[in-house]
């Protein structure tokens, strides 16, 4: 059990209804109980995703009374029956689905599809726009000293994500690799990523304020939403037919563009979706190159592990941007509508 009792009530921030960030509204919940094989987690920092903005805007499933909030790091503070004792003041990252660890996805080791656990944060469980969350050693990662919360709160969502795309991709070394949305939170650690496994990677941005953070993440070539230059960048860096690998990280605004720029038997990995809606593939093209175009979800227990290992060994470098108080939360939100954060901003209780 617990040796520091966290208070019988604590603080969050809510979604009083659906709309603008001003739906974003202070609130006091119950803290908390672990259940059997659970922990309670003392939330350090909170990333603010493009995903909770979507949510927000009430374009997902989130109604009145959801607390939003699915990228947590913090310090185990509370431990369920059944749980060992060493989980207890562990400083932690989560991925942000707690699975339940019995179910056919779990047992075949697909945790980020188990619907039978907790579930999602933000939408089957209250997430991180508090002072406390549940958890569980299935979604927890302990985090190393020498990475801080605000770093280890966007581990999974902001960096694990791109790992698992360039993973599905097959990137190999000297592959030219289109980033869309490459300023973004994930865009920007995504870009990382492929660098880091030895592709040489062009960066798609919406706006010229984006450019020179995406070259010092890793881009050799970085261009502003126009499908010539892109085609360009992409021959310069030796994809004489196209590049071999997108990620793609906006989705709507960027897709068509994106997939011209794709050589034969290219692959385009989607992970956003700023624009919930159809998208424009192009059959013939996808026919005729061999495209493949397929979808990568969040990132699971094992790609959290292999991310907090390549921060630990300085391999990459995570960049959280506008650390904010959580009470000033929807001034977060109201940025990430205006698209002037570049990275990914982080809240604090
Ligand atoms: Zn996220
Ligand atoms: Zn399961």
């Amino acid at each position: 059990m617990s040796t520091v009792a966290p208070p019988a009530t604590m603080r969050v921030v809510e979604l009083a209804g659906t709309g603008d960030a001003s739906v974003l509204v202070p609130a006091t919940r119950p803290t908390p109980r672990p259940g059997p094989g659970e922990l309670v987690v003392r939330v350090g920092a909170c990333g603010v995703c493009g995903h909770d903005a979507l949510a927000r805007r009430g374009e997902l499933a989130a109604g009145p009374g959801t607390v939003l909030g699915h990228e947590i790091a913090g310090r185990v503070v509370a431990l369920g029956p059944e749980v060992p004792g060493d989980w207890l003041d562990r400083r932690v990252a989560l991925v942000q689905r707690i699975p339940c660890g019995r179910c056919d996805e779990c047992a075949a080791g697909a945790t980020t599809h188990c619907r039978s656990g907790p579930g999602f944060y933000g939408e089957d469980l209250d997430g991180g726009y508090a002072e406390y969350v549940r958890a569980s050693p299935r979604n927890a990662v302990p985090l190393p000293d020498g990475i801080d919360d605000a770093t280890g709160a966007i581990l999974s969502c902001a960096v694990g994500t791109g790992l698992r795309a360039l993973r599905s991709a097959e990137v190999w070394p000297g592959q030219v690799v289109v980033v869309t949305g490459a300023g973004g939170g994930v865009g920007l650690h995504t870009v990382a990523l492929a660098r880091h496994l030895g592709a040489r990677v062009v960066g798609l941005v919406g706006s010229a304020a984006k450019v020179a953070a995406v070259r010092s993440a890793g881009a050799e070539a970085v261009v502003t939403s126009d499908a010539d230059g892109l085609r360009d960048a992409v021959r310069t860096l030796g994809g004489r037919r196209g590049a071999h690998v997108v990620v793609e990280t906006t989705g709507a605004p960027t897709f068509a563009t994106a997939l011209r720029a794709l050589a034969p038997r290219g692959r385009l990995v989607l992970v956003g979706n700023t624009e919930p809606g159809a998208l424009p593939l192009d059959p013939g093209r996808t026919i005729v190159k061999e495209l493949r175009v397929s979808g990568s979800a969040h990132a699971d227990r094992d790609d959290l592990t292999e991310v907090v290992e390549l921060v630990a060994d300085g391999a990459i470098t995570p960049v959280p941007a506008h650390r904010r108080p959580l009470a000033e939360v929807a001034d977060a939100h109201a940025a990430l509508d205006a698209r002037t954060v570049t990275g990914r901003a982080v809240v604090t209780p």
